[in-house]
C-alpha cells in the first residue's frame, strides 16, 4: 500500500474544531450521543438503499451498534454495520461541513457568540465532538457493496490535517475509534469507565430502535492450587466475546398506538414525568403535515404544586429520529398547557437543535400548535362525551387545571373559542362548577341578548352582591365567577357563539328587550326625582368617585360601586398588587 496522504481541513472545519476542543470541556459526555447517533443514521441509510438492492446485507441483516473499551490502548470505539464509507465520502464527509447540520448552527452564529463557549455547549457539533475527549481519531470504514480492499482509513489529531489510506476491511461499515486524552482516561471523568458509558447510552440512546451492545463482563474466580475453602477466594471481571444489549431499543412512541398496552402507556409516563400516580388520559398520534413529527401528550391527574410560580418546569421531552435532544422544550406547548407532559420526536429538526434555535424555527411553531388543538380536541372529546366515566375525568381535570387553561382566552387567540367551550362555571341558579357558556345560553329567557357575568373574589361574596339584585328580581341567570384569573381572562373573550358576554359589575347594564315600558318610565322620572341627590353627592365626594347616577340595578340596597367600561375593578387592582406590578 502506498503512503497515507495528507489532506488539509477546510476552514470551517478548522474553525469548529478549534471551538469543540476550547469551549466543550464542560459538554464532553456528548460524544456519545452524537457517535450513536451517526452510527444509527448509516444503519438508517443502508436499510434504505437495501429496500432496491438485497445484495447490500452482504448476509448481515442484523443491523447493530457496538461500543468497545480498549482500558490498555486507552480507546473506545463505536462499530456499526451500516452504509459505511469509501475513501471519497471519508474526506467529504469528514473533511468538510458542507453537508453537515452543523454548518447551518456556524452560519446562525455572529462572530461574539463564536467566542462565547457557554451557547455553543448547547449545540450538537456531531463527529467533530469527538475530539473534545480524544487527541486522535482513527475512522476505519467500508462501504456496503464496495469490495474488502477498498476500506479506507481515516485518521486525524484534530488540528489542522487529516490523513487517508486504503485498507483492507471484511465487515461492512465504520469503526470510529477515540483515543482519548489523558484526563479522560482515569479517575473520575474516565470514558474507559463501562458503567459509565452505559449511563449516557441509557440517558441520551436509550430509544435508539437499533441494539447498541457492549462486551459482556463475566468474574472468573482466581484458581491457585493451594487456596482452600477456608479463605474467600479472589478473581475478576474479564470480557468475553459475547455481546450484550444496554440499550431498551423500543422507542414507545414509535409504535404504532394499537400495539401498546395501556399498562406501558403508564409506565412510560410514571418514567418520563416523576409522577407516581397514573396519568388522567393521553393521546398518541404521527402527525403527517408540512412538518411530520410522533407525539405522545399525557395529562396527569393533579396539578403540580408550582403551577403558578416561575419556576414551574413546563414543556416536553424533544427527540430527534429517537435520539434524545432536550427536557422541558417550552417552545413546543404554549404556557397555559405547561402542566401537558410528552414527547414530541420529529425527523425534521436537525440533531443539533438548541432553544435559541427552537424558538425561531417554523417548523416548531406548527408543532406546537398541533399540540395545542390536539389536546384540547382530547379535552373536549371528555366534555362532550355521554360516557360518565369520560365526563368524570373531565370534571376531575376542571378541579385541577380549569383556571390554568383560562389563561389561554389571553394567550391563545386562534383558540379561543375551543378553550371557552371547555369553560365551567357556578351560577346564581347553578351550584358546581358545572355550567358551560353553551348551558347558560340554552337557559337565556325570551329577550335576553347578552350572557352575564360577575366577578368576585369568593362565592360568597359573589352571591350577597348588591349587583345581582335586579337580576334576582327579574329571574335572570348570572354566571358568579370567583377565581383569581376570571377577571383577567375575561378581558379577552367578548362573546361567546356570537352571544355578547357582559359583566354586570362594569358600565351602564343594558337588559334591552328584558325591561318593559312601564320600567323604562318609572326610571327615567326616577332620574329627575333624585337629581338634586345626585348633585349633592357629587360635590361631597369631591372627585373621590368618577361620576354618581341614578341606577336601575339595585331593588332593595340604596347605593353600590360601578367600575367603568374598560376600566380596572379593585379584584383586579387587587391581584395584580399582589402580582407586585
Ligand atoms: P451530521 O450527522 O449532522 O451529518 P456529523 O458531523 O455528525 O454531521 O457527521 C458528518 C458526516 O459524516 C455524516 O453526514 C456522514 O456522512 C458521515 N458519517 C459520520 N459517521 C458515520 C458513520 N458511522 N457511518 C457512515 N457515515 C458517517
Ligand atoms: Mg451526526
Amino acid at each position: 500500500n502506498p503512503e497515507p496522504t495528507k489532506h488539509s481541513f477546510e476552514a470551517e472545519v478548522a474553525q469548529i474544531l478549534h471551538l469543540v476542543t476550547h469551549s466543550l470541556y464542560s459538554n464532553a459526555d456528548i460524544f456519545v450521543r452524537e457517535l450513536v447517533s451517526n452510527a444509527s443514521d448509516a444503519c438508517d441509510k443502508l436499510r434504505f438503499e437495501a429496500t432496491n438492492d438485497d445484495s447490500l446485507y452482504e448476509d448481515d441483516g442484523e443491523l447493530r451498534i457496538r461500543i468497545d473499551i480498549d482500558n490498555d490502548a486507552k480507546t473506545i470505539s463505536f462499530i456499526d454495520n451500516g452504509i459505511g464509507m469509501n475513501e471519497t465520502d471519508a474526506i467529504e464527509n469528514l473533511g468538510t461541513i458542507a453537508k453537515s447540520g452543523t454548518k447551518a448552527f456556524l452560519d446562525k452564529l455572529s462572530e461574539s457568540q463564536k467566542q462565547d463557549g457557554q451557547l455553543i455547549g448547547q449545540f450538537g457539533v456531531g463527529f467533530y465532538s469527538g475530539f473534545i475527549v480524544a487527541d486522535t481519531i482513527t475512522v476505519e470504514s467500508r462501504k456496503a457493496g464496495e469490495p474488502a480492499d477498498k476500506g479506507v482509513r481515516w485518521v486525524s489529531d484534530g488540528t489542522g490535517v487529516f490523513t487517508v489510506e486504503t485498507i483492507d476491511k471484511a465487515t461492512r461499515g465504520t469503526t470510529i475509534t477515540l483515543h482519548l486524552k489523558d484526563e479522560y482516561a482515569e479517575g473520575e471523568d474516565s470514558y474507559l469507565e463501562r458503567s459509565k458509558i452505559k449511563r449516557l447510552v441509557n440517558k441520551y440512546s436509550d430509544h435508539i430502535s437499533l441494539p447498541i451492545q457492549m462486551r459482556k463482563e463475566v468474574w472468573q474466580e482466581d484458581v491457585s492450587e493451594d487456596s482452600d475453602d477456608e479463605t474467600p477466594k479472589g478473581g475478576e471481571m474479564v470480557l468475553t466475546d459475547e455481546w450484550e444489549t444496554i440499550n431498551k431499543a423500543s422507542a414507545l412512541w414509535t409504535r404504532s398506538a394499537s400495539e401498546v398496552e395501556d399498562d406501558e402507556y403508564i409506565d412510560f409516563y410514571k418514567n418520563i414525568s416523576y409522577d407516581m400516580d397514573d396519568p388522567l388520559t393521553w393521546t398518541h398520534n404521527r402527525v403527517e403535515g408540512r412538518v411530520q413529527y410522533t407525539q405522545l401528550l399525557y395529562i396527569p391527574k393533579k396539578a403540580p404544586m408550582n403551577l403558578y410560580t416561575r419556576e414551574q418546569q413546563h414543556g416536553l421531552k424533544l427527540y430527534v429520529k429517537r435520539v434524545f435532544i432536550m427536557d422541558d422544550a417550552e417552545q413546543l406547548l404554549p404556557m397555559y398547557l405547561r402542566f401537558v407532559k410528552g414527547v414530541i420526536d420529529s425527523a425534521d429538526l436537525p440533531l443539533n437543535v438548541s432553544r435559541e434555535l427552537l424558538q425561531e424555527s417554523r417548523d416548531v411553531k406548527s408543532i406546537r400548535d398541533g399540540n395545542a388543538r390536539r389536546i384540547l380536541t382530547l379535552l373536549a372529546s371528555l366534555a362532550n362525551s355521554e360516557d360518565a366515566d369520560k365526563q368524570a375525568k373531565f370534571s376531575e381535570f376542571y378541579k385541577e387545571f380549569g383556571d390554568v387553561i383560562k389563561e389561554g382566552l389571553g394567550e391563545d387567540m386562534g383558540n379561543q373559542s375551543r378553550i371557552a367551550k371547555l369553560l365551567r362555571y357556578t351560577t346564581t341558579t347553578h351550584d358546581g362548577l358545572e355550567t358551560s357558556f353553551a348551558d347558560y345560553k340554552a337557559r337565556m329567557k325570551d329577550g335576553q341578548k347578552a350572557i352575564y357575568y360577575l366577578t368576585a373574589d369568593n362565592l360568597a361574596a359573589a352571591k350577597n352582591s348588591p349587583q345581582l339584585e335586579l337580576f334576582k328580581k327579574k329571574g335572570i341567570e348570572v354566571i358568579l365567577m370567583t377565581s383569581r384569573v376570571d377577571e383577567w381572562a375575561m378581558n379577552f373573550l367578548t362573546q361567546f357563539d356570537d352571544t355578547p358576554l357582559q359583566n354586570i359589575a362594569k358600565g351602564a347594564v343594558d337588559l334591552g328587550d328584558l325591561q318593559d315600558d312601564a320600567e323604562k318610565e318609572e326610571a327615567s322620572k326616577a332620574q329627575e326625582a333624585m337629581q338634586p341627590v345626585v348633585d349633592k353627592l357629587k360635590t361631597t365626594l369631591n372627585g373621590r368617585a368618577k361620576d354618581v347616577k341614578v341606577s336601575t340595578r339595585l331593588v332593595d340596597s340604596p347605593a353600590c360601586l360601578v367600575v367603568g367600561e374598560g376600566e380596572l375593578s379593585p379584584q383586579m387592582i387587587q391581584m395584580l398588587k399582589q402580582m407586585g406590578q
